[in-house]
């Protein structure tokens, strides 16, 4: 993995006896939309804040393009964004003067902050709302305009804690909309969640963090094929499933799971080479195949899976 744009090296936290984050080496992608998830006490919290130079670690370092954050942590705060899992608006300030008033925190001028105030409003589909007062806003426009003013300076790196926690889905597909496009305009992003499967149609890379320690990290497609090997496909029938469960039966990388009317579900381990080999060869016994599927594998099982492996290893 390509580990120039943001790098952690033996990075540690500890709080008195509690060790938060546990010696934690990861690198993060430039244009990646990394999913940091793991349950309540994972470490998730404490690793962002670290990364906004919020906290100072216990030991190890963050090299954020080839620096390490802490030898020159302002100049690093201007090119990155954070909103912390909980954080205060100004009640009596508009969400138009949220923004301004955040850009001219970060420095801009009067022009740039307007310009970047009035863009930001469309971004976070907030221009209706943009003389209404921050306290006036549902949970779903505040987590918005959180991440309006997260984003004010353009920021290369955007750390997101929890920000869909509380969100209903329609509200969570707005603010997951507009993370797209952000990432699509250039900025990498780290988000957290506890909810496995809140992220799975949002990141292209994932960590699964637990008790202070990553269990698996990487790009999403590779962690499932490692943990995962065995992939759940779901055939569409047009003739009697018997002659299909004969040949399913027979070969050996595949094992039937379900039959239901004309639809098979199986377990398949291999490539698509595999899955081609054993749909001509359900064709070639006069089975109908009218659909081939495969049911992704969602987080939340990804992480049932990797913490099994855990506790299985932890045993023997
Ligand atoms: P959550 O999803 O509940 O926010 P998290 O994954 O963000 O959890 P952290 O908040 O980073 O996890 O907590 C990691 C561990 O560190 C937990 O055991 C927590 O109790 C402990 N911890 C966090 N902050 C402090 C602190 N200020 N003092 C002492 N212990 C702390």
């Amino acid at each position: 993995m390509d580990t120039e744009f943001l790098s952690l090296v033996t990075l540690r936290k500890e709080y008195y006896e509690v060790v938060a984050v546990n010696d934690v080496d990861l690198g993060i992608r430039e244009g990646d939309i990394f999913g940091l998830v793991g349950p309540n006490g994972a470490g998730k919290t404490t690793l962002l804040r670290m990364l906004a130079t919020a906290l100072e670690p216990t030991a190890g370092r963050a090299v954020f393009r080839g620096k390490d954050i802490w030898d020159d942590p302002v100049s690093y705060r201007g090119v990155i964004g954070f909103m912390p899992d909980f954080f205060q608006l100004y009640d009596y300030l508009t969400t138009r003067e949220t923004l301004l008033y955040f850009g001219l925190a970060h420095g801009l001028d009067r022009k740039t902050r307007t310009g970047r105030a009035d863009e930001m409003l469309k971004v976070i589909g907030l221009e209706e709302k943009a003389h209404s007062l921050a306290k006036g806003l549902s949970r779903g426009m505040v987590q918005r305009l959180g991440l309006g003013r997260a984003l004010i300076h353009r920021p290369k790196l955007l750390l997101l804690d929890e920000p869909a926690s509380g969100l209903d889905p329609l509200a969570r597909k707005q603010l997951f909309d507009v993370l797209r496009e952000v990432n699509a305009q250039g900025t990498t992003i780290i988000i957290s969640s506890h909810i496995l499967g809140e992220l799975s149609d949002v990141c292209n890379s994932v960590g699964i963090m637990h008790y202070g320690r990553f269990l698996a990290a990487g790009e999403m497609s590779e962690i499932v094929r490692k943990i995962m090997p065995k992939r759940r496909i779901s055939l569409l029938l047009t003739t009697d499933p018997q002659a299909a469960r004969t040949v399913l039966q027979s070969w050996p990388t595949a094992s039937v799971e379900q039959v239901e009317g004309p639809r098979v579900r199986l377990l398949l381990e291999g490539t698509d080479a595999e899955l081609a080999r054993l749909n001509a060869a359900l064709v070639a016994a006069g089975v109908g195949v009218a659909l081939i599927e495969e049911t992704r594998t969602g987080l939340e099982e990804l992480y049932l899976a990797i913490t099994e492996r855990q506790g299985h290893a932890a045993a023997s």
